[in-house]
């Protein structure tokens, strides 16, 4: 069989995600059929380097020898278990470590399978605290401009806006928006936390005057990377965390893409030395192996719930996979791969190669912005850079980028105008280089005329 064999079958019966599948009548699906490290290969024997850890979950690699053992093992000890009356040994141990590595105070481990699953579990759990604590009335949410949280009602209704909500607006509700504090938006010359600090102020207006009607507020601290990789200094994750404590407010930290070392330490509220309230994590997770999620909160907020069982206090949420041993098993491999070796000082290194490598574009006549947050590295590309003009949607610079990667084996796959690096942190040198190089001609290929 070869790929155009599977890339009819696929499109038969397969409806893919995120995808206009007319575009599949010129733009070839890639059917794959092995990976190792950060490599896939397709039916017809071509390789591509996965610069952007498919979806931002493979952090080591496909098939770590760890990982995969600690699967097979798992499997032939127990596949599935509900999690409701029971328990087992996988989920027990990754919620031991999980509450060990998380910020001080996170000890509560809620698991779900996705992340937008988890996003869900967040927003009920504090509209639901409030409840149980007599204040029944704070039921909105505060969010970010141009955040991502997941496609979910719940989650899409507390992202930005753009393609991936504007078709649902009347099923969403209806949360408080908060200019982000991106700093792409800053002043010429504007350091990024004299921005940071100056955007804040929105958010306090917004929590003085929305307190008694709100339950939290959403951020994904320090990248918001579905909204182009847009980033912002640490200090407003201090500043937001005091001022939800003052104004009696949860802070949940959706750490699903920026979790597990992705922003140079292994969360990135480490960053600000804060405990949100609840913290989501997956992508990273499992290594990008089986797909899990959890939320991590405090005993604070468990105690809200825990009551006798007429006081209908219980958090009366699930799912049938919750917890799955597999995953967990995954899980904790992922977690001793971490011990195995100091990875923040290995992507340190691999991250100040790949801004040596990629800082030449700064000065390109088609882009108006490079910057970088530890493994994330993020190019835009605008018409008029100066005026920072984007071009319009309808051309597909990113596409052509995308085009441009596969047919020199390396996959890129652009937000938009936004050609991003988030590769596995196994890369070598040579392979760092080789993603470099095509993204620069790539950018080049695709900002001509
Ligand atoms: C990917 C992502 C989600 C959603 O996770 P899924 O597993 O795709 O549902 C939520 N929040 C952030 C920040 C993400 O990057």
């Amino acid at each position: 069989m070869s790929n155009s064999d599977w890339m009819a079958r696929s499109l038969a019966h397969v409806w893919h995600p995120c995808t206009q599948m007319k575009d599949h009548e010129w733009l070839p699906l890639v059917p794959i059929q092995t990976a190792q490290g950060p490599w896939l290969t397709d039916f017809d024997g071509r390789r591509y380097l996965d610069a952007v850890s498919s979806w931002w979950t493979n952090i080591f690699g496909h098939r770590h020898p760890h990982i995969v053992a600690a699967v097979k093992a798992q499997l032939d000890q127990l596949d599935h278990v509900l999690l409701g009356g029971f328990t087992h040994e996988p989920v027990v141990r990754l919620s031991e470590k999980l509450s060990a590595i998380t910020p001080a105070g996170l000890n509560r481990c809620f698991y779900a399978d996705n992340g937008s699953s988890a996003v869900e579990v967040a927003l009920k759990m504090s509209a639901h605290y409030w409840r149980n604590h007599g204040k029944p009335a704070k039921t909105r949410f505060i969010c970010l401009n141009n955040s991502y949280h997941g496609e979910t009602l719940g989650a899409l209704s507390v992202s930005g806006g753009g393609m991936y909500r504007d078709a649902y607006t009347p099923l969403l509700m209806q949360p408080i928006s908060v200019e982000t504090p991106d700093c792409f938006h800053r002043a010429p010359g504007e350091a990024w936390e004299d921005y940071t600090r100056r955007r804040f102020r929105d958010m306090e207006d917004a929590l003085a005057r929305h307190a008694d009607e709100t339950a939290a507020v959403i951020v994904e601290p320090l990248v918001q990377c579905a909204g182009g990789m847009r980033m912002y200094h640490p200090i407003y994750l201090k500043l937001l965390r005091e001022a939800c404590t003052r104004h009696g407010v949860h802070l949940i930290a959706d750490e699903i893409a920026v979790g597990f070392g992705r922003t140079g330490r292994l969360f990135a509220s480490d960053w600000a030395g804060i405990t949100p309230d609840f913290m989501c994590l997956s992508k990273g997770l499992t290594g990008g192996t089986l797909p899990l999620a959890v939320v991590m909160t405090t005993d604070h907020v468990y105690e809200a719930f825990y009551a006798d069982y007429a006081t209908q206090k219980a958090f009366l949420h699930s799912h049938s996979y919750t917890g799955n041993p597999l995953a967990c098993a995954a899980a904790l491999a992922t977690l001793e791969i971490f011990e195995e070796q100091d990875w923040h000082a290995r992507n340190r290194r691999s991250g100040a190669l790949m801004w040596t490598l990629m800082a030449e574009l700064a000065s390109h006549p088609r882009v108006a912005d490079v910057r970088q947050q530890g493994m994330i590295l993020a190019v835009e590309l605008a018409k008029n850079p100066r005026k920072r003009e984007a071009y319009p949607a309808e051309e597909r610079r990113g596409l052509r980028v995308y085009q441009y990667g596969l047919e020199h084996g390396v996959l890129l796959r652009p937000l938009g105008n936004v050609v991003y690096l988030m590769p596995p942190y196994v890369v070598s040198d040579e392979e760092m280089a080789q993603i470099c190089e095509v993204a620069i001609q790539g950018i080049e290929h695709a900002t001509q005329n």
